[in-house]
């Protein structure tokens, strides 16, 4: 499933690219998801949970999902336009001719020491 590679992918940061002292303290794990992907912020949330219980971090971590926006070219009046949820419709011109900008359905922004 999808949630369970994000989470990896959350994981490996957390293990490889992190001062080796950080994960002596709480830290927040800033990720974007795609409202346009199948996985939502809760099962994402689940999986992580899963996947860094089994790492036995000795810290807290938190999730922080935002999402995602992305580019939706109109072909219809040649203008792009941003959307964070599914679009079908222009939101200038209201045709439904669109060309969707599907880049990536999942980013981990920053990891930072929880306040
Ligand atoms: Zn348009």
């Amino acid at each position: 499933m999808h949630e369970t590679k994000f989470a990896n992918e959350i994981i490996f940061i957390l293990k490889h690219k992190l001062e080796p002292d950080a994960l002596s303290k709480p830290l927040v794990v800033n990720v974007r998801l795609s409202p346009l992907s199948h996985v939502t912020p809760q099962s994402l949330k689940e999986a992580f949970k899963v996947a860094a219980e089994s790492e036995h971090f000795p810290n807290e971590l938190k999730l922080s999902i935002k999402t995602m926006e992305f580019d939706v070219y109109c072909k219809e009046c040649k203008k792009i336009s941003k959307a964070s949820a599914p679009i079908f419709n222009c939101p200038r011109c209201k045709s439904t001719d669109l060309d969707i900008q599907k880049e990536r359905e999942f980013i981990i922004d920053s990891v930072e020491i929880a306040v």
